[in-house]
């Protein structure tokens, strides 16, 4: 568990100084930066027995399409479907401005180039702005922000009506509809990050409502990449007190793991050992190498196995106490007024007046804090879209995921209005 900690610091970028080059920082996830101790109550599911109750009723997802693969991360999914959406070279690919670069990447990979869009405080697209940078697009990619959907009717309507196809971004929106009909349905195709949603180490997904995924063809990682796969949830989950039962038997086999890692790099001198994705590290890197890999079965077998139902019902549950605590408070307001039905979150995002201040004693104190589009793309400024640039310094996401404890929220909301409190304070 210690050595989870040293890679996470390893690959955090430096405090202070000037954002690095978009590859390096931390992703989307959570971010562990040098001077701050690891997060207290985890910022991401992880494994525990409760993960595998079930609730009632359907909760509609992502992989309520009719097919799908499941691969090792969310942009692997994207460069999967812009290549079968013919997308190489010369190509130009609308993206939004309020991003993070593991959306961009695949985008650059291919050759393409990306064209940012603005977007509404609100976050939703600004289908103005994409109206005038239509020429020579082929493909518009639209994301679903912390699990709240786009007008996605409209944005379909818009790519039929200009000949666009539309690629559904549902790396925050594992869950949910839109009009009646499940998120993901309306993309030509959908990408998601199910690593984001499940007590799993990495994890993503393409579908598609519209076309054969036949073309799509991926192999196994291998046997090394299997077992470390579950060895890596089973840690987290350990790491926060969960499935203690399970730690004391496996206590011998982790320790010998533990010692052949330890082996492995010593011979490969540094070398990255290609048995984990770095997409699950933190990082926001695109590596082809994962290009055409299956998820684990590890992964695959969580897909099945944890309730959809159980983790939407206690996602909205966690952001609406998270609502109801914060909402009101002086120096921040949530970014969104109201949790509609049908809604099942990421995470929370709370608009904060001095996030700076914030964030730092927050982290400080060891609270998980996401900052998705922490770095925005080189050139990606005020003058491309002041929405964007505000959101990315000012919203602030705190994990409301369906392995988060009674008493851990609690602990984070008196955490979080101390906070305020004393960045408010003369
Ligand atoms: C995290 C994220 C991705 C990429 O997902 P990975 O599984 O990390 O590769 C894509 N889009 C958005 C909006 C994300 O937050």
């Amino acid at each position: 568990m210690a050595q989870t900690a040293d890679l996470a610091q390893q690959r955090a970028p430096a405090p202070g100084g000037q954002p690095p080059a978009p590859s390096t920082p931390p992703a989307g996830h959570p971010p562990a930066l040098p001077n701050y101790p690891r997060a207290r109550i985890p910022t991401k599911p992880v494994l525990s027995r409760a993960s595998f109750r079930r609730a009632a009723g359907h909760t509609p997802s992502i992989l309520d399409t009719r097919e799908a693969r499941l691969v090792t991360s969310g942009r692997v999914a994207i460069a999967l479907a812009l290549r079968q959406m013919g997308v190489g070279p010369g190509d130009r690919v609308l993206v939004p401005s309020y991003h993070c670069a593991s959306m961009i990447e695949p985008v650059v990979w291919l050759g393409a180039t990306p064209v940012f869009y603005r977007i509404h405080a609100d976050t939703q697209v600004n289908l103005e702005d994409v109206a005038a940078k239509l020429a020579g697009a082929k493909v518009l990619l639209a994301t679903n922000y912390f699990g709240f959907p786009q007008n996605l009717t409209a944005l379909r309507a818009f790519c039929d009506q200009h000949g666009l196809m539309l690629l559904e971004d549902c790396a925050h929106c594992f869950l949910g509809e839109h009009n009646g009909q499940p998120v993901g349905s309306f993309g030509d195709y959908a990408i998601a990050s199910t690593m984001k949603f499940f007590p799993i180490y990495e994890g993503g997904c393409l579908v598609s409502a519209r076309h054969s995924l036949a073309p799509v063809r991926l192999e196994a990682g291998g046997f090394k990449f299997e077992a470390k796969m579950a060895v890596n949830a089973l840690e987290d989950g350990f790491e926060y007190q969960r499935l203690r039962t399970v730690q004391r038997l496996l206590a011998l086999p982790l320790g010998l793991k533990n010692f052949l890692l330890g082996q492995l790099k010593r011979r490969s001198h540094g070398a990255p050992a290609a048995m984990a994705p770095r997409s699950s590290e933190g990082g926001f890197g695109f590596d082809p190498a994962w290009l055409h890999k299956r998820g684990s079965l590890f992964s695959r077998m969580m897909l099945r196995l944890v309730s959809r139902s159980r983790m939407g019902a206690l996602r909205r549950r966690h952001y609406q106490r998270l609502q109801d605590a914060l909402a009101g408070l002086p120096g921040c307001r949530p970014l969104h007024a109201a949790l509609p039905e049908r809604v099942y979150p990421w995470v929370f995002p709370l608009y904060v007046d001095l996030p700076e201040t914030v964030f730092a004693s927050l982290k400080n104190d060891g609270v998980p804090i996401v900052r998705f589009a922490e770095y925005l793309w080189q050139g990606v400024d005020a003058t491309v879209c002041s929405a964007s640039v505000d959101l990315s310094r000012h919203v602030l996401q705190f994990p409301c995921h369906q392995e988060l404890q009674e008493q851990e929220l609690d602990w984070m909301i008196d955490k979080i209005k101390a906070a305020l409190l004393a960045a408010r304070a003369p």
